[in-house]
């Protein structure tokens, strides 16, 4: 097989939507094709964004920023951003 990226591959594809012909890309090229990357970005703002209201907020809104929320604010902008291109890969995975 071909990837769209350039290469040929013995692993699994992923094919995406590019007008009238779909390309089909690697995990590797597939992980940072550009629609699913930034889809991804903005579901993590948004529901990152959220979540950090709803589990730090009170923190936040009080002035206290703690150490601990240097890691804990980057891994709940994470999640939602590693779920959005699960999804994503899930649904453009080529069943052979
Ligand atoms: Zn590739």
């Amino acid at each position: 097989m071909r990837c769209a990226g350039g290469h040929a591959t013995h692993g699994r594809m992923f094919r995406f939507a590019a007008g009238a012909h779909p390309v089909e890309k690697c995990l590797r090229h597939a992980l940072v094709h550009p629609p699913l990357a930034k889809n991804a970005l903005r579901t993590a703002l948004v529901v990152g964004t959220v979540l950090t209201a709803i589990n730090q907020g009170n923190l936040l809104a009080s002035g206290v920023f703690p150490a601990v929320l240097i890691w804990k604010i980057p891994l709940t902008y994470s999640v939602p951003y590693m779920v959005s291109t699960w999804a994503a890969l899930r649904i453009s995975l080529i069943k052979r």
